[in-house]
């Protein structure tokens, strides 16, 4: 197994779900991370204490707001002093019908999705720039590729952030940045527990492998990206062969 050992990693949105899981993952693989939480305070102190290892930090990061991103990175580099890794996690849906999606709906999941994942990428590449040396981990969705009714606004975010993912790769080529995305399927968390047992039977009918994903699938993939120099602009699938 390649070694990660001593990289530094912020993961934004690590409170809960699949960013709990990659910063508890990272930890065993002797990577200091940042736990991040815009609001869940207490989860995100809980996941913090069950980290393996020490030299960990905890932070607060709001992704729509720049100021906060600012503040968070500034504690990031005083506290480790580099930045190997950004993994964008924090995520939102607001689901709803076409006609019924109020804009304000479309603008927040947006904001937080889409922007969020543009202002952190560009703080990061700050110093990844000077460092010439980094990586950068996008999370998107299956629904990106696929669509999926009901969640124009998401999709659109994700789909998105693929476009995004592949500009930033070219451009950060030269100063050896890496930039990739993961699309995961349908992963058990608490996003997915908002459906209902009837949809959750309708999707798992349609998963090849006849199963929903777990975080830790997620996050061993990103521990898998950061072990690689030679993968960039690509999206890697964690769907269970849901969309191929
Ligand atoms: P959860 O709802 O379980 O967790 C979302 C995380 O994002 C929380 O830690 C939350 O922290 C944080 N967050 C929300 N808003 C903000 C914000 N404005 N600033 C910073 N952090 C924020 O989601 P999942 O773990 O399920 O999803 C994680 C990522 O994976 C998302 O990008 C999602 O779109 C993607 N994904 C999930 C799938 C699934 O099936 N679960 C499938 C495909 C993709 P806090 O409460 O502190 O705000």
């Amino acid at each position: 197994m390649i070694s990660l050992k001593d990289q530094c990693v912020m993961v934004t949105g690590s409170s809960r779900g699949i960013g709990a899981a990659i910063v508890k993952h990272l930890s065993q693989r002797e990577v200091r991370v940042a736990v991040t939480y815009s609001s869940s305070k207490k989860e995100a102190q809980e996941i913090f204490q069950e980290l393996d290892g020490s030299g960990h930090l905890l932070l607060e990061l709001d992704v729509t707001k720049p100021e906060s991103i600012t503040k968070a990175f500034d504690q990031f580099m005083a506290h480790f002093g580099t930045l190997s890794a950004l993994v964008n996690n924090a995520g939102i849906t607001k689901d709803t019908l076409l006609l019924r999606m109020k804009n304000e709906d479309f603008d927040s999941v947006l904001k937080t999705n889409l922007y969020g994942s543009f202002y952190c990428s560009k703080e990061a590449a700050k110093y990844m720039i000077k460092n010439r040396k980094g990586n950068i981990i996008n999370i998107s969705s299956v629904v990106a590729q696929i669509g999926n009714p009901g969640q124009a606004n998401y999709v659109a975010s994700k789909a998105a952030i693929e476009g995004l993912t592949r500009s930033m790769a070219n451009e950060l080529s030269g100063r050896n940045i890496q930039v990739n995305a993961i699309a995961p399927g349908f992963i058990q968390t608490e996003m997915t527990k908002q459906l209902n047992p009837k949809q959750m039977e309708a999707i798992t009918s349609k998963i090849p492998l006849k199963k929903l994903g777990t975080p830790q699938d997620v996050a061993e993939t990103v521990a898998f990206l950061l072990s690689s120099e030679y993968i960039t602009g690509q999206v890697i699938a964690v769907n269970g062969g849901l969309a191929m």
